[in-house]
Parts: C-alpha cells; sequence; structure tokens
C-alpha cells in the first residue's frame, strides 16, 4: 500500500529544520533528525524523493550491473555443468522494468518513513531568502504559481549535483548523460564513454556485458584516477582483454552527430589527431553542486569552485545553515558520504554527540566487472605524508573461494605503516571487492594494526581471508601465495 506523504505548510509553524534536498544527503539528514525529536521539514522539487542516488544513479546502475552479471553467469553456464541453456536473448524491456520496479519500491519505502517519522515533505523548489531574522531563517519554496515561506531555525542544503557537460554540447538520444543512458530502449551497438571515473567506467563494463563495442577516452593519463595506480593498471589490463579500447591521455577536441550517430575528434597521448564514430557517447566528466539558484550569494556562504565550504559540522559560514551530500566541497561525491554528513549536522543540530568525517575513512566503490572497493591512502599518498611504508599484495589466484565463483581477477593491496604497523589504505580490485572493503573501513576506523589483523580469524572458504593473506603478506607471510 502506498502510503501519502505528510503535506504540511502551516505559514505558523516554525521548523527546528527545514531540508532543500530529498536525496541520500537530505533524507537521511530528515530521519535522524526526526529520531532526535526535531521538527522537520522535507523540502524536494521533484515529484519523487531519492534525489540522484536512487532514481538515476547508485540503484539503477547497480540493479542492471547485477542483470549483466547474471547475463555473463548465462554465457559460461556450460562451465559449470548446467547445459540446456542454448543461446540465451536478452529482453531489454524487461530489464529496464525490473529497474525500474526496484526504484519504485525504494521511493515508497522513502514516503513511508517520511510518514512514520512525521516528517513534512513540501513539494516545490526551496531557496534561501537570506540571514535569519531573531534566530529563524525563512526558505522560498515556489510550486507551479504558488510560493510560500516555510520557518525554520536551521536550514540543511542538500540540493545535490547534476552532470558536468562539455562545453557546447546538450544531452539528447545521442549525446548521452546518467539520465538518458539509463533510459535506452536498446543496447546501443557501439558505446564511447567520456570520462574514466566512477560512472564511466560502471557504464562501460556494463554495456560490454551486454555486448556493445565500447571506447573510452579518459583525459588523465590514468583510469580510476583517484584510485591506487596498481588498481588503475590492472583494470585497464583486464577492460583491454575484455575487448574495451581503452584510451587515456586522450583528449578530446570535438563531438558531433553523424547522421547515425556521433563522431568524437581527441588527441591521443602521443599528440596524434584520432577520431572515433560510435552510435551513441556518455558524458561522465564529473558533477556540477547545484548551488546557482538556492540563495546562496544572500548569505555568508563560501564557495569553492561551486562548492559550499563547511566546517566539521558541515555548517557553513552563515550561523544555522548546513551543507551536505554533492554540494560539499572537499569531499567525494558519493550517497554514504552524503547521508552521514546529514546525519552529523542534525546532530550538531540538536546538540548531540557526533564524529566528524575523515576523508581518509571513506570507501570508495565502483561497480566494474571485476569491482573495485578502496579505503585510506593510496600508496603514492602514504610516501607524499612522509610514511615509511609497507605494502602487502594478495592475489585473488590464491583464494579458494575465488576459484569456486570461477573468477580470479585481482588482488588485494594493504598500504600500512612500517613503523607501527597501522593499515593507512586498503585497495581491492576483484569479485565482491565493493563488500569487502567494509571490513577494511572497520579495521581503520579502529587503528587495527598488521601483526593483529595475521591473528584475526577469518571464515574459510570466503573472499575474505584474501585480506588475512594480504596483512600477513605485509611480513612476507601470505600463506596461500
Ligand atoms: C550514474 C551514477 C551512479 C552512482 N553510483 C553511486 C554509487 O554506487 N554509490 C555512491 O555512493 N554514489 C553513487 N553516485 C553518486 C550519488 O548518486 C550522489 O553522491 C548522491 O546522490 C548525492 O546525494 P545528495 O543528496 O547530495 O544529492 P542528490 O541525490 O542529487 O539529491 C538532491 C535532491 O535535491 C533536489 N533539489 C535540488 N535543488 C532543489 C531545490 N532548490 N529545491 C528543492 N529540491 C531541490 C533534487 O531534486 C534531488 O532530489 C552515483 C552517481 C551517478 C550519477
Amino acid at each position: 500500500m502506498e502510503l501519502p506523504v505528510v503535506e504540511e505548510t502551516a505559514a505558523e509553524t516554525i521548523y527546528d529544520v527545514a531540508i532543500i534536498g530529498g536525496g541520500p544527503a537530505g533524507y537521511t539528514a530528515a530521519i535522524r533528525g526526526a529520531q532526535y525529536g526535531l521538527k522537520v521539514a522535507l523540502i524536494e522539487m521533484n515529484d519523487r524523493l531519492g534525489g540522484t542516488c536512487l532514481l538515476v544513479g547508485c540503484i539503477p546502475t547497480k540493479a542492471l550491473l547485477f542483470n549483466a552479471e547474471i547475463w555473463d553467469h548465462l554465457q559460461h553456464a556450460a562451465e559449470f555443468g548446467i547445459q540446456g541453456i542454448g543461446a540465451p536473448t536478452l529482453d531489454w524491456t524487461t530489464v529496464l522494468q525490473r529497474k525500474d520496479a526496484i526504484v519504485t519500491k525504494h521511493v515508497k519505502g522513502l514516503d513511508f518513513l517520511m510518514k512514520k517519522h512525521k516528517i513534512a515533505v513540501i513539494r516545490g523548489y526551496g531557496r534561501l531568502t537570506g540571514p535569519a531574522q531573531a534566530g529563524v531563517h525563512a526558505v522560498e519554496v515556489a510550486n507551479g504559481e504558488a510560493i510560500s515561506n516555510i520557518q525554520a531555525k536551521n536550514v540543511i542544503l542538500a540540493t545535490g549535483s547534476e552532470a558536468k557537460m562539455l562545453p557546447g554540447l546538450k544531452a539528447d538520444d545521442r549525446i548521452l548523460t546518467n539520465i538518458e543512458i539509463l533510459a535506452l530502449n536498446e543496447v546501443p551497438k557501439s558505446l564511447i564513454v567520456i570520462g574514466a571515473g566512477a560512472v564511466g567506467m560502471e557504464f562501460a563494463s556494463l554495456f560490454r556485458t551486454f555486448g556493445s563495442e565500447v571506447t573510452i577516452l579518459e583525459f588523465l593519463p590514468r583510469v580510476v584516477p583517484v584510485e591506487d595506480e596498481e588498481v588503475s593498471k590492472e583494470i585497464t589490463r583486464l577492460f583491454k582483454k575484455r575487448g574495451i579500447d581503452v584510451n587515456t591521455g586522450a583528449k578530446v577536441e570535438k563531438v558531433e552527430k553523424t547522421e547515425t550517430g556521433v563522431r568524437v575528434s581527441f588527441t591521443d597521448a602521443n599528440g596524434k589527431s584520432q577520431v572515433k564514430e560510435a552510435e551513441k557517447v556518455l558524458v561522465a566528466v564529473g558533477r556540477a553542486g547545484l548551488t546557482g539558484n538556492v540563495g546562496v550569494e544572500k548569505t555568508k556562504i563560501e564557495l569553492e569552485r561551486g562548492l559550499v565550504k563547511v566546517d566539521a559540522a558541515q555548517e557553513t559560514a552563515e550561523p544555522g545553515v548546513f551543507a551536505v551530500g554533492d554540494i560539499v566541497a572537499g569531499l567525494p561525491q558519493l550517497a554514504h558520504v552524503g547521508s552521514m554528513a546529514g546525519m552529523i549536522a542534525v546532530a550538531k543540530i540538536a546538540g548531540r554527540k557526533f564524529r566528524p568525517i575523515r576523508r581518509d575513512r571513506i570507501p570508495g566503490c565502483t561497480y566494474t566487472e571485476p569491482q573495485i572497493g578502496s579505503a585510506g591512502l593510496t600508496e603514492t599518498q602514504a610516501k607524499e605524508k612522509g610514511y615509511e611504508v609497507k605494502v602487502g599484495k594478495f592475489p585473488f589466484a590464491g583464494n579458494a573461494k575465488a576459484t569456486i565463483l570461477g573468477n580470479h581477477d585481482g588482488f588485494v593491496k594493504i598500504v600500512s605503516d612500517a613503523k607501527y604497523g597501522e593499515i593507512l589504505g586498503v585497495h581491492i580490485l576483484g569479485v565482491q571487492a565493493t563488500e569487502l572493503i567494509a571490513e577494511a573501513v572497520a579495521v581503520m576506523e579502529l587503528e587495527g594494526t598488521v601483526d593483529e589483523l595475521m591473528f584475526t580469524i577469518h571464515a574459510h572458504p570466503t573472499l575474505a581471508e584474501s585480506l588475512l593473506d594480504a596483512y600477513g603478506a605485509v611480513n612476507g607471510m601470505a600463506i596461500n601465495a
């Protein structure tokens, strides 16, 4: 049963906190705020809560990537002794329907949670009107012709981000962002992906599995440039093995439409002009924070390259105004970072204890085939910070569970401090890396050392044992390699 969302706009109500934006950062802040007993209003301009993450980001992409995983298993069914599958065919309409059903289910779940926590969900476009007057902020909410004013003692900006476009280009049915590519009515025969961050790499991996000819064009010298160099190098090798045309150091000069598709001209790493043609092009060159039209200029809020500067409690330079999620400067644009920031902001507002976000304790996950999960410092970063570094590396080839799953690609790499054995960074490339990284984050939060972890029992046979072997490898004592 779909529960109606509470709509409360009584002019005399003064909320403890008004949150502008109902993505993961905003809705998490709303729920936690209500749990603290705060009176919360959540302002969302879209018909559906969930933001980029639920509607056109994390969830729909991972739904499709799971289809790709199943598809891949079916292609290799005979190797697992399963006969009679024949030549599987892809019913793309059903694939999209399943993805959409997953999104809808969770949008309904959010509506339920808003009602459960008595959060006033106000539909419309929210804008700060300026600093607080006598301790009360006013947020103007425009819903079509109707304009209302929401009063609140604190405001949280959680307006999120949108895909950056290359100059002069506009998204359409052939030049795609994350929004259009998630609604394609068929798998493209060929796809050029501009930008090899997590978003570009995931779509490249996904459509390659479904049979598209995929070309990646990345301006920087390596793919997934925020990851450890060894991860970038190995995933490049594995993508190339899968038939993906990976071009790094590639400067896109021009994107044009042809009669049937698109043509992308670029200068390659050797300075040579190159041209690639494809049915579609995905532009995945980063995300711009939506800070442009929310009244920031009427306040003391400081911006850094369009993103909002905040303190450890997520508060901006304007007292009582907080910012969380993709609009925040200096933090990675990830759903789990936004939701934690939301919980921190309302803890501060409610006068509760909180721990500020530590950048080196944030898991980063890329759901490619194989996956990447990482946290903490890369080997290079640790050396640059002056640590004497000791590295342990263990290949999944030595892990029995990886053999059972039929996937030996990748490795676990531990970056540790030689002096005390503290774990500074963990970098996993391989099957289920996005799940395995959770152990590493917990270990680093608790300042675990290599010596302690070498004596921490990991169940057998599990992929997690690869971490145990990698801790051992720091001291040259992996058992299975
Ligand atoms: C293809 C793709 C895949 C991704 N996959 C992952 C992943 O696997 N894991 C991960 O952690 N991150 C992933 N991300 C990033 C993740 O989606 C974002 O980090 C996350 O959505 C940011 O949350 P947010 O709440 O700050 O903003 P958003 O999710 O963008 O939500 C902002 C909300 O604010 C609303 N809004 C904006 N302005 C106003 C206004 N003035 N008034 C009212 N409402 C307003 C918007 O309608 C929107 O609902 C992915 C992103 C993309 C594009």
